[in-house]
């Protein structure tokens, strides 16, 4: 388990709920590399979590993975530890309902396409999930965008946005440096190659989103100050700066660091296509100018 300094306040945190997934995705973080997949009791786990706890601070947890779902009880209990939760799951599980916990579901794009990079049968089966959530919690909307999924954003938003208290934000594939051969995952030639956008790319898709959160208002939730920062001019300053790994405690399954973020140890940090240095950034230059923002999704 983390062994951090007393006091050091750490005040959000990601946790690797379980090694275990039923999808195997093209562009994913988590297969793309070895992983430890020794699960902790889920006793030892959740006051390994609560000691985490107070010893930082923590007041808001992301449970990842894996498939989060696969450790429904952990996550049920472990919401009552963190003040704030968010969960980001693949949406082929029932979701719980939990009042102090966020849903992020994973879409990539129209049914053709999500399934093509997620797996036959996963688009209706998500739906099926959302449609069933309880108490129509709001859900938000999570692709990642590259190379095989770009050219069907405004699809995407368009029929995404016609159900019922949902919201959408956007991430970009971002590549390791270095790839290996990972026994059980099919697809690292393909992230090799096949998946990276240019930043020419990326600059028109934000070109896109720009213009689809005026077409559709308040579905895409991510400020237009965010995305002008991810833009090619604008996103190595950030990425400079970026925090994640001091500011989040980014946890595998058996509460060790992993570093330097959830996307993985090799990650190319310079193609950084996570909303957090962006966010980070914009939430600074609010505060040099007397603005206090809350952070995203809090
Ligand atoms: S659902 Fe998530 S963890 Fe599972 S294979 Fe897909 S991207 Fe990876
Ligand atoms: S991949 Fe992005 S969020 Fe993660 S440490 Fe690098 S710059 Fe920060």
């Amino acid at each position: 388990m983390y062994e951090g300094t007393p006091g050091e306040t750490i005040r959000s945190a990601i946790l690797d709920v379980t090694d275990r997934c039923n999808l195997r995705c093209k562009h994913c973080f988590y297969y793309r590399e070895e992983h430890d997949s020794q699960e902790l009791p889920a006793d030892e786990l959740l006051a390994g979590l609560r000691t985490l706890r107070e010893r930082h601070d923590i007041q808001a947890m992301a449970w990842c993975g894996g498939e989060p779902l696969y450790r429904r009880e952990v996550i049920e209990e472990g919401c009552s530890i963190f003040p704030m939760n968010w969960l980001f799951s693949n949406g082929t599980m029932p979701l719980p309902d939990i009042p102090n916990l966020m849903l992020f579901v994973s879409v990539e794009g129209p049914k053709e396409i999500h399934d093509r990079i997620r797996g036959r049968g996963t688009y209706d089966r998500i739906m099926d999930t959302v449609s069933k959530r309880p108490s129509g919690k709001p859900v938000v909307f999570l692709p990642t965008f590259h190379k095989l999924n770009s050219p069907f954003l405004e699809q995407t938003v368009a029929q995404l946005s016609r159900i019922p208290n949902t919201f959408m934000g956007v991430e970009f594939f971002t590549p390791l440096k270095a790839y290996q051969h990972i026994k059980g995952y099919p697809h690292t030639e393909l992230q090799k190659t096949d998946l990276d956008l240019t930043w020419e790319e990326r600059d028109a898709i934000i070109d896109q989103l720009v213009r689809l959160k005026v077409e559709y208002p308040g579905f895409i939730v991510f400020r237009d100050r965010v995305l002008e920062l991810m833009r090619s001019d604008a996103a190595p300053a950030c990425i400079e700066r970026c925090n994640m790994p001091r500011r989040c405690l980014t946890l595998d399954v058996k509460l060790n660091r992993k570093q330097p973020c959830v996307l993985g140890k090799d990650v190319d940090c310079s193609k950084c296509g996570c909303i957090f240095p962006y966010e980070q950034q914009a939430r600074a230059e609010d505060k040099a100018g007397g603005k206090e923002t809350r952070p995203l999704f809090l």
